[in-house]
């Protein structure tokens, strides 16, 4: 393989610091005027937030999110006030991530300020654990937008984000010592990052740029084998859509009994337990690949609404996993066999945990209970879609459908214009299978999809599944399926 990987310990924080000027774009109302956070720990667990900024809304927010016990953001959010030629007022909460700004007027240069304590990790959110923020060791993990409240009012502006802390790592512009510069609000709120100190850092070298990793100490030897794992793939997934999405590509790994990962712009964050034998790292691998997925599949081919296309977003960032593992000789054939029979089967046990409720498009709108046919189902569907296509127009189809919605990925993708674009390349196929799936499709539609493709498969309700991708090497014929193939 081609790819070089450089692997370089970096000592503390040994940015870059050019002199940077800002040069504002249009002098009128707020836009092209600096925001500026300070971010650092007012004590132990708390960290305080200041905003100085020009208001352009009434109200500032952070993503309003409820945990499992009732805990919502906004419980985090302590002695929040807002400064100005008025003088200094405090800020009450308005129940939905919204903050009240009305004690200053829109156009004037406020200072919003407020303590917010680091104990999101402590409860059980919807939308998982990685989701938020919490304090590790003597720094602190952020996701920038259930942490931070912001302006939505002012989406153009640049924010500078200063540290006052020992040490930094974020995926925005490094512009100086613990100072980093985004360049407008929606890469500043769709990231993550880490203050303080205790963390670990490398940089990996691949032919996409540097990648940086930070990691706790537990973390540490799962790092280097992310390290190495990080060329391979990207090289893999960025020849599948044909350039690469992010910059100054950050990940940060945790350890954390309950597995969870999330992905942002230029970011993603996974907590995860050490893995401590061989199969632990085979499923650990699959997540990383995964979250390394959403760059393309959920980033930059994004959904209009929340719940728009999250079957996709889900379902090929976890079918792409699985297939970028086996061509990149992570898995043997017959594991390829069983974690495609998996699919199938979770497929199925979401069908019947919503007792046939649930279409494959409406489960979207509630991510958490549907988790089962959001994944299974929309992985099978990728499947299913990856198989029909190979066959009929070659190796690689698949690929090349995903790399048609990438390059059309300037607009966000409501389920309607993403099934119009994919059902041109895939000549009608993925509406079809996506109409069969919708009315909750059972497994014993299956070998009949397969069979016709050379696969069998081999089942009993409601999860017990055997796929057998060449049936045909017992004759001594040995032929991969066309969806395995390599383009020709
Ligand atoms: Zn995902």
């Amino acid at each position: 393989m081609r790819v070089r990987l450089f692997l370089a310990l970096v000592a503390g924080a040994s940015l870059s610091s050019p002199a940077f000027t800002y040069e504002p774009e249009g002098a009128s109302g707020t836009r092209g005027e600096l925001t500026r956070y300070t971010i650092g720990m007012a004590r132990e667990g708390v960290a305080h937030i200041q905003i100085d900024h020009t208001l352009a809304n009434g109200v500032v927010y952070i993503r309003h999110s409820t945990a499992a016990d009732g805990t919502t953001t906004d419980d985090f959010i302590s002695n929040a006030t807002i400064s100005g030629t008025h003088g200094t007022a405090p800020m009450e909460p308005l129940g939905n991530g919204g903050w009240s700004t009305s004690a200053a007027a829109i156009g004037d240069r406020v200072l919003i300020e407020y303590d917010l304590r680091l104990g999101h990790g402590d409860h059980a959110w919807a939308h998982g654990r990685e989701e938020i923020g919490f304090k590790l060791g003597d720094g602190a993990f952020l996701v920038s937008r259930t942490t931070l409240l912001a302006d939505y009012g002012d989406q153009n502006s640049p924010i500078e984000v200063a540290f006052d802390a020992e040490d930094s790592a974020a995926p925005w512009t490094p512009i100086g010592h613990n100072l980093w510069r985004a360049d407008d609000l929606d890469s500043f709120l769709n990231n993550c990052f880490t203050f303080g100190s205790g963390f670990g850092r490398f940089i990996a070298e691949t032919e996409q740029g540097n990648v940086t990793f930070i990691h706790d100490e537990a973390s540490t030897d799962l790092a280097k084998q992310a390290a190495r794992d990080i060329a391979p793939a990207l090289q893999h997934i960025t020849a599948i859509f044909g350039s690469f999405p992010a910059s100054n590509f950050h990940i940060f790994l945790f350890e954390n009994d309950h597995p969870e990962g999330g992905a942002y712009d230029d970011s993603f964050a996974m907590l995860h337990p050490v893995p401590a034998q061989q199969v632990d790292a085979l499923l650990w691998r699959q997540g990383f690949i995964h979250e390394i997925n959403h760059l393309w599949v959920g980033h930059a081919i994004r959904p209009a609404n929340q719940a728009d296309i999250e079957w996709f977003k889900e379902g090929v960032a976890d079918y792409l996993a699985i297939k970028t593992m086996w061509k990149l000789g992570y898995l043997e054939d017959h594991t390829l066999e069983g974690k495609l029979a998996n699919l199938m089967r979770r497929h199925t046990l979401g069908v019947f945990m919503s007792r046939g409720q649930v279409g494959l498009t409406e489960a979207g709108a509630n991510k958490s209970e549907n988790m089962m046919i959001i994944y299974g189902s929309g992985a099978t569907w990728s499947f299913m879609l990856d198989v029909e296509m190979a066959a009929h127009q070659g190796p690689g189809a698949f690929e090349r459908m995903l790399r048609d919605l990438y390059e059309h990925s300037e607009k966000p993708y409501t389920q309607a214009r993403l099934m119009e674009r994919i059902n041109v390349t895939s000549n009608g196929a993925a509406g079809r299978l996506l109409a069969q799936f919708e009315r909750n499709l059972m497994p014993m539609a299956f070998p009949a999809m397969l069979e016709p493709y050379g696969m069998e498969l081999a089942f009993m309700i409601p999860d017990m599944f055997e796929l057998d991708l060449n049936p045909r090497r017992l004759t001594g014929v040995d032929r991969l399926p066309a969806f395995l193939r390599d383009a020709e």
